[in-house]
């Protein structure tokens, strides 16, 4: 196991290995460019296997707490991220081109010796973030007292989860 940020997905898949590490978010500036600041990091988890097709593949989890900007009131939202999604490696971009559309709910990507995880991390976590996030008892427009004390539960990450996925099995 490595904590490097690009790997040799080949490899990975065929000794079924794994890279894990943490994407600091101030390292995203595509992610951080959608939430509310550039604090904290994404852990993350890349594992390699060999697909129910004999493709090599991989399974990336990621975990780790994100704040965006509320849609109505514009204050700080507190997201969990807890994402799972697998995909599958190809070798060219012709070879992505030739896939059938939504032949099945995992993804190709375009393999590389020299894959960058990170980037993948970014993407994940990007897709992972609601369309429009709110609080969930936001008040409105203007400032409110409530952003303070809470502890950031909301049910729009689980929605957009839930979208994520029918999306994912459509
Ligand atoms: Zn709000």
């Amino acid at each position: 196991m490595t904590t490097d940020r690009v790997c040799d997905v080949w490899e990975l898949s065929r000794r079924q290995g794994s890279v894990e590490g943490a994407l600091a978010l101030g390292d995203a500036p595509r992610l951080a460019g959608q939430l509310a600041d550039a604090v904290g990091a994404l852990r993350y988890r890349l594992s390699g296997l060999v697909d129910e097709l004999g493709r090599p593949a991989a399974v990336l989890e990621l975990q780790g707490r994100v704040r965006a900007r509320c849609d109505r009131c514009g204050g700080p939202v507190e997201l969990p991220i807890d994402e799972r999604a697998q995909f599958f490696f190809v070798t060219d971009e012709q070879a992505l081109g030739k896939l059938p559309i939504d032949e099945s709910p995992q993804e190709p990507l375009l393999g590389s010796r020299r894959f960058d995880v990170a980037a993948l991390v970014e993407d994940q976590a990007i897709l992972a973030l609601p369309i429009s996030p709110r609080h969930d008892d936001c008040a409105g427009p203007g400032p409110r007292d409530g952003d303070r004390g809470s502890d950031g539960e909301t049910h729009r990450p689980f929605e957009a989860l839930a979208a994520l996925k029918k999306k994912a099995r459509r």
